[in-house]
């Protein structure tokens, strides 16, 4: 253990060096998608790396933007899909991570560059306006997009972490029809735990809905048609206590009674990479627990949105805590140049699709925003006026003499040396 620790030192250790060792430069080569400060405000800084993220920056990049796109290099909803991603219009058989990689490289085609960063703050009181991360401090921006997205709530209980992907779920409608005419679990008593109980029900020989109260929090309209859903049962002052698992029964794969792990009560559970089957129950009034069979279970307690970063930056929706408000049919927040894509301001809808939609309409907004505002154009104005001053020093130099000093060249010299000093192709 102590060996593999001075390994993993070792190891980090070297890449810090690799990466100071990095000239500028060679790096790009090695990585043209990286960002590099060009000395001006960036046009557009998109915050996640998600769908919503992803359209974003493909819709700003196309438009001549060169947005900045920061996010941790893992994390997201669908970077955590190892599974296919079934319901993504025309990607019907990638996985999250797959989905997520041929967007970007789209968006890096297109010119958009990025920052692995986490975002931890973003300063709206002056223009322009600020985004700081971990490790980069603080960027300039005139617009910024937010897709940082949401994280599902998780129960915490034995077994839901380790059989994620094998049965264990927290979006029914992504692999709800993975688990046709089997029985389902789904936990929760609020809106999305009736529609994903309605939703499986389409689809599962029995769907058995576990609630810790004695009453849903959930619309009238969605928990009366559940609890009058024929193929829907609900378990009342229920908690889910632990998920059991076994291994595949397959040739290569035979049942290992070595991967079991015994539990308090004789039942066993087993380690990662097997599939749910079965499921604890406690009874939340007299403590008594009894085990049912099952092939799925679906977590539905809610979201989280990563907005913690905007407190106190952009209004809140009053109605679903923690999700950005915007305007109307946009992307819009009530701070000016700052723009919420996908679930970050989404919390009835939250599908891949949906947040790619909106992260293309917040890029349209953004475009729109800087054109009107006549914003980001401190680049093209600063070598407008280089070419200018070549113009006149031409002009000069031609009537009082035609021999020696060739202005073109010291101007373009010098415009070639802002572009080099600031690293940026222009
Ligand atoms: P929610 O309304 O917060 O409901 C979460 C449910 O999970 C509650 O019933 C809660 O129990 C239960 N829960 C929370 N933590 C738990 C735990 N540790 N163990 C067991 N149960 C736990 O979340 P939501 O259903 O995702 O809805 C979020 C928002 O989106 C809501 O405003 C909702 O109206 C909206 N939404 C709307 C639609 C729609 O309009 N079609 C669809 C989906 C969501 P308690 O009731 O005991 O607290």
């Amino acid at each position: 253990m102590l060996e593999e620790l001075e390994k993993r030192e070792d190891n980090e250790r070297d890449e810090e060096i690799e990466e100071e060792d990095c000239e500028e430069e060679d790096c790009l080569e090695e990585n043209p998608s990286r960002w590099i400060s060009n000395g001006f405000p960036e046009k557009v800084i998109i915050v996640g790396g998600g769908p919503a993220g992803m359209a974003s920056a493909i819709y700003a990049a196309r438009a001549g933007l060169s947005p900045l796109v920061i996010a941790p290099s893992m994390g997201g909803q669908l970077q955590g899909k190892g599974v296919d991603v079934e319901n993504y219009p025309g990607l019907h058989n990638f996985t999250g991570p797959a989905v997520i990689a041929s967007m970007r490289a789209q968006a890096i085609q297109f010119g958009a560059v990025f920052e692995e960063d986490l975002v931890t703050r973003i300063d709206a009181s002056s223009r322009p306006l600020k985004v700081y991360g971990n490790s980069t401090g603080s960027i300039e921006a005139h617009s910024i997009i937010v897709a940082t997205g949401a994280d599902s709530k998780w129960l915490g209980i034995p077994g839901e972490f380790e059989l994620r992907g094998g049965g264990v779920s927290s979006c029914a409608t992504c692999d709800g029809f993975l688990f046709s005419g089997k029985h389902v679990l789904v936990v929760g008593g609020g809106d999305t735990a009736m529609e994903d109980a309605l939703v499986l029900a389409r689809t599962s020989k029995k769907v058995t809905l576990i609630h810790r109260r004695d009453s849903f929090r959930a619309s009238k309209v969605l928990a009366d048609r559940v609890m009058n859903h024929p193929v829907i049962e609900i378990q009342w002052n229920t908690v889910l206590e632990r998920i059991e698992g076994k291994s595949l029964p397959s040739p290569d794969n035979e049942v290992d009674e070595e991967d079991e792990i015994d539990l308090d009560d004789g039942s066993v559970s087993v380690d990662a990479d097997k599939v749910v089957s079965g499921a604890v129950l406690k009874d939340a009034l007299t403590g008594e627990q009894r085990k049912v069979d099952c092939d799925a279970v679906f977590v539905a307690i809610g979201h989280s949105p990563n907005t913690g970063f905007l407190d106190g930056v952009v209004e809140f929706d009053p109605d679903h805590k923690g999700y950005v408000k915007t305007a109307g049919y946009s992307s819009k927040t009530s701070v000016q140049g700052i723009y919420a894509a996908g679930d970050v301001s989404d919390a009835v809808y939250r599908q891949a699709i949906t947040s790619a939609g909106s992260g293309a309409a917040a890029a349209l907004d953004a475009e729109r925003y800087l054109s009107e505002e006549g914003l980001g154009n401190e680049e093209a104005e600063m070598e407008a006026e280089l070419l200018r001053e070549l113009s006149e020093m031409n002009d000069a130099s031609s009537s009082h003499s035609d021999v020696g000093y060739n202005a073109y060249e010291d101007v373009g010299g010098r415009v070639q040396g802002v572009r080099e000093s600031f690293g940026a192709e222009m």
